[in-house]
This record gives C-alpha cells, sequence and structure tokens, in this order.
C-alpha cells in the first residue's frame, strides 16, 4: 500500500529492518550514542551550529512536540499571538488555552495566505504578546506559510518565533540563520521519513537556559528532557526502536544528498501529480507557487464522491487523504513524503484515469 497521507509514510526497507535492531537498555552506552548521533543528525540536516542550538527528542508524535514547545518556552507572564489558516494553527489555539497561556489569534480563513501586515499591527498595538507562533506547512491544504516574513517582524521587536515545522522539518527551507526564530517543532514520520513515536523540537539553548522555562507539564518539560539528554541520559523511557529507524531515515537522507535534494524529490513528485490531475480535469485548491512541495489539496469533482473515489484507489494500492474540518469530502490530499517513487505516481495517475473518465461505451 502505497501512503499518500501525511505521515505516517512509507518507510525504506532499511528504515524498516532498523526497528528490528537489538534490545538495549535506555541507560547504557549504547543508547547514549544513538541518542547522540540522532540529535547532532537532527541539527545537520540545517547545518546548525550546536553551540547555538540544540535538539531535544520526546516521545509521541507531533503534536507532543508542538506543545512542549509552547507549554516550555512561553514564560509565565507571556502572551502568545498565534497565526491560524488551518487545523494546525487551530490546534495551537486549543493548547494554549488549555495551558493557560495568553493569546491572540487573528482570523484568517482556511485558504487565506496569512496577513503579515496583520500580524505587525498586532505586535505593535499589544505590548504583553511575547512570543508568536505559526505553521510553516499548514498541511490543511498544503500552504507554505512565509515563515520569513513572520521571522522579521519578530526578530525587529525582538518576539519569540515558535514554529509547527511538522510537516515541512527536513524538506523545506527554514530560515535559522537569518535570526527571528526560536524553536522549531517537528516528527520522525513525515519528511525525515522515519516511523511514528518520536518528535522533536529544535531551540535556542538560550531560550531554553536563560528564559527561565515555564513548566506546564511534567511530561512535555523541553528543559528537563534537554539537561537529562545533554548529561547523556534520558528523563523517561524513550521509543528505542523508533530512534533506531529515525538514526537509518537520517543517514539515508544524508546519503540521497540531503535537504535540498528530498525537496528537489518531492519537487519533481509532486509535480507530476499536479500536471496529470489537473490534466484529468482535477482542480488544485492552491497554486503550485503558494502549495508546499510536501503536499497539495485538489478539489473532489463534482461528479464524484470522496468515499468512491477513496475506495477506488484503496482498491489500487493508494491511500489519499481527505480534507479535515470544513474543507471535510470537498477536499482531498496527496502528500509525497516517504519512499514513494515516480513509478508509483504514474500508476496513481492511471488508477485516477480510471474512475474519471467516463467509460466509452
Ligand atoms: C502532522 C502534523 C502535526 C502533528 O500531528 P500528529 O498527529 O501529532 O502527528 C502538527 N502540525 C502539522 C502542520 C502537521 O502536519
Amino acid at each position: 500500500m502505497i501512503l499518500l497521507n501525511p505521515g505516517p509514510v512509507c518507510l525504506s526497507e532499511e528504515v524498516r529492518k532498523a526497528l528490528t535492531s537489538p534490545d538495549i537498555c535506555h541507560r547504557e552506552p549504547e543508547f547514549a550514542d544513538l541518542q547522540r548521533r540522532v540529535r547532532s543528525a537532527l541539527l545537520g540536516i540545517y547545518e546548525l551550529d550546536p553551540q547555538v542550538w540544540t535538539a531535544v527528542l520526546l516521545s509521541g508524535s507531533g503534536t507532543a512536540a508542538v506543545e512542549a514547545m509552547l507549554g516550555t518556552l512561553v514564560a509565565r507572564g507571556g502572551k502568545i499571538l498565534i497565526v491560524t489558516n488551518g487545523v494546525y494553527g487551530e490546534r495551537m489555539c486549543e493548547m494554549a488555552e488549555i495551558l493557560r497561556i495568553p493569546f491572540v489569534a487573528p482570523r484568517h480563513g482556511w485558504n487565506d495566505e496569512l496577513d503579515a501586515d496583520e500580524v505587525a499591527r498586532h505586535l505593535a498595538s499589544d505590548e504583553q504578546i511575547s512570543h508568536v507562533a505559526v505553521v510553516h506547512h499548514e498541511t490543511t491544504t498544503g500552504r507554505l506559510n512565509d515563515l520569513a516574513a513572520v521571522a522579521a517582524q519578530c526578530r525587529r521587536r525582538r518576539i519569540g518565533l515558535l514554529v509547527d515545522a511538522v510537516s515541512s522539518f527536513g524538506a523545506e527551507p527554514i530560515g535559522f540563520d537569518a535570526g527571528g526564530i526560536t524553536a522549531c517543532a517537528a516528527s520522525a514520520n513525515k519528511c525525515l521519513h522515519g516511523a511514528s513515536g518520536a518528535a522533536f523540537v529544535v531551540v535556542r539553548r538560550q531560550a531554553l537556559e536563560s528564559e527561565t522555562p515555564a513548566r506546564r507539564s511534567l511530561y512535555l518539560d523541553l528543559a528537563n528532557h534537554c539537561r537529562h539528554q545533554d548529561q547523556l541520559s534520558t528523563a523517561f523511557t524513550p521509543p528505542i526502536q523508533i530512534l533506531y529507524a529515525l538514526d537509518r531515515a537520517l543517514a539515508e537522507c544524508r546519503e540521497q544528498g540531503g535537504r535540498a535534494a528530498r525537496r528537489e524529490r518531492y519537487l519533481a513528485l509532486a509535480g507530476r501529480v499536479r500536471r496529470g490531475l489537473v490534466a484529468l480535469g482535477v482542480e488544485p485548491v492552491l497554486s503550485s507557487e503558494e502549495s508546499s512541495v510536501v503536499l497539495s489539496a485538489f478539489r473532489v469533482p463534482d461528479r464524484l464522491d470522496y468515499g468512491q473515489l477513496h475506495a477506488h484507489l484503496k482498491g489500487n494500492g493508494f491511500i489519499i487523504y481527505a480534507g479535515q474540518g470544513a474543507l471535510g469530502r470537498k477536499v482531498f490530499r496527496i502528500s509525497t513524503m516517504g519512499e514513494i517513487t515516480m513509478a508509483d505516481i504514474d500508476r496513481l495517475l492511471e488508477a485516477f484515469a480510471q474512475v474519471l473518465t467516463p467509460a466509452v461505451s
């Protein structure tokens, strides 16, 4: 089955094999080596200086990393401006509510681009705002938000920027060097092609060390995890097999030419999907300029029902993904993350053609 949903992704044979690596104890040097390798490789993807940045590993899916990032890095008395143009921005609002972090969320529609001027107006008029939180790639619609524009605003006003980069880290450029970004949350099982169950936050050491991080959770306390991991230990039982797989997946990414090559590969696969579907009369939700290379959303053609489309494609070995929330069954999404080849895309387009081209009687 070829998974075209935005994570978990199809694993390579080598990554799958790594899941059955020998049993080890997380209090032994073998685990310390594995953990150190993975943390260092995560920084390596964006060539980040380990003096300035650190990667803190967590058990859980991407949401755990986003929640740990918000809950730890926004100090007591802080306030977040959350950019919401999709499900994942709205999820951060829900987290802020539960964590009792004051926030404002300027309204954006789900198809809207991020309004950097509106963000600037809020920052200028509300001095309590200490952080901005934004989703880099809003997987709801496939939109790649203009992170650089928001980072520039944050840098100018010395406000922290917390990024949900769960579905972009490892493929899309992230301007770590330009300043502005405080932390990015992501997971093993999207653009990094690992198995699901491990997540991480790449964060400026200074933000963890000097700004007296808040403790709003025992388990999702980034500072605590970081302290233990820096001492080559772990705060709690880590997902050992998943980290073996991530270690292998990160090595594969390097062997394949690193992040830039991965982006090129997604771009080629996504371009083929888009051109093929447009030729069959399917309408993309966003232009390719607005979309990430990771995922695109398309409108379900009027004469088709999402359930039928999904079932037909599943019968041919492909899993597509429905829209979320209000976009529900009017939209379907295709991600090109994971072990997917051009030949898979060609077979996918054939399967689409069967269901979209009326049978000749
Ligand atoms: C997948 C994803 C998440 C995390 O979802 P999980 O179900 O916890 O893996 C968060 N943000 C974005 C933008 C995502 O695409």
